[in-house]
């Protein structure tokens, strides 16, 4: 009897999204779980880093790997994976660009940690307990003194091929189960395209699959810059016609426009185009070709791009991580995390 093809799952700094798109395969699942052997799954099997190790280098036919390098755990597990496997998989926004998690590099990790353990409106911590390197709990009437290390955060978030060698990218915040069953039936079939190719997708643009691209002008021309949380936008018509940032014209399709289907801007997160240098300035070139002020209306126009209070979280959403700018982050020394602490 022929081996089935191995495949390793594991989860860097995300969500849980992508397990759920797995999930979210439904009966298809079963299909899978046919043609495949899992052999690392550490969300839903109680598989160890040990028994990767094991494992001869090349015998796992494909990992999938989705979420950012935001630990040194992670940094160590993506390297013995990429040892192990024949083809490594970014899956997911988060793994591919860096994703959400990838905005805090606009921050040192200090200023990270201070937002996360102190100052977010849903944390109560009064006593300022932060994360320690070490842990040493000792206490002696219970027989009981252990060691708990956590592991070392990096100074930034990294996609997945700043750190090690990718074959192929999925996209998507999460990819779709249409999207990912695509990807998988390549895998399977062997009928693979370059690689570094993005897969499953579209090599056509959200807008391409839009339903409302029917009523997008040839020309766009638009005064304002809208935003939902503050406008509703009309039904059936064009967002970006109407003026709502929607980055359907620069972002790669596959999604069948899911977001313009719900009357909400797309906002990005099946990644850039083939032939795009950086998404961000992409976008932000596209979206200051379609505003109607001639050059010489300089208040007019910066008035218009201040009504945006967040441009970075508007155009690079997803690919900060991933930009030409990377990181804004002042690389210094951690202060905030102490090397031990006793309890
Ligand atoms: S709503 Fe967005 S995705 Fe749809 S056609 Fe307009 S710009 Fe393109
Ligand atoms: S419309 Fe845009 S943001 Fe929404 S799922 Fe598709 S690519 Fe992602």
């Amino acid at each position: 009897m022929t081996e089935k093809p191995k495949v390793a799952w594991y989860w860097c700094a995300s969500c849980g999204g992508c397990e759920e798109s797995f999930v979210d395969l439904a009966e298809r699942l079963l299909k899978v779980f046919e043609a495949v052997d899992i052999v690392f799954c550490p969300v839903a099997m109680d598989f160890k880093r040990e028994d990767v190790e094991k494992l001869p280098d090349g015998s796992i036919t494909v990992a999938l790997i989705n979420g950012g390098i935001r630990l040194k755990e992670h940094e160590e597990m993506v390297k013995l994976l990429r040892k192990k496997s024949k083809i490594v998989i970014a899956y997911g926004a988060c793994s591919a660009w860096g994703g959400i998690p990838g905005l805090a590099n606009l921050y040192n990790l200090d200023e990270v940690i201070e937002r996360k353990y102190l100052e977010v409106p849903t944390v109560e911590n009064p006593k300022e307990v932060m994360p320690t390197k070490k842990t040493i709990v000792n206490i002696p009437e219970a027989g009981i003194k252990a060691e708990i290390e956590l592991t070392e955060p990096l100074p930034v978030l990294l996609p997945l091929d700043k750190v090690i060698d990718v074959d192929y990218y999925i996209p998507g915040c999460p990819p779709t189960p249409d999207v990912f069953w695509n990807a998988l039936q390549a895998l399977l079939s062997g009928n693979l395209p370059p690689k570094g190719s993005v897969i499953g997708a579209s090599q056509k643009s959200v807008c391409d699959e839009c339903p409302l691209n029917e009523t997008k002008p040839e020309k766009i021309l638009v005064k304002e810059f809208k935003r939902p949380d503050k406008a509703m936008a009309k039904p059936n018509e064009c967002l970006l016609a109407q003026g709502f940032l929607c980055m359907g014209p620069v972002t790669r399709g596959g999604c069948k426009s899911l977001c313009p289907q719900a009357n909400m801007p797309c906002t990005g997160c099946f990644g850039m185009l083939d032939g795009i240098v950086d998404f961000g300035g992409k976008a932000i070139s596209y979206f200051g070709s379609i505003l109607d002020y001639s050059p010489l209306e300089e208040r007019e126009i910066k008035d218009a791009y201040e009504k945006v209070p967040d441009w970075v979280g508007v155009v690079y959403r997803y690919s900060l991580a991933a930009s030409k700018l990377g990181h804004k982050a002042r690389l210094k020394k951690v202060e905030r995390i102490k090397e031990v602490t006793e309890i």
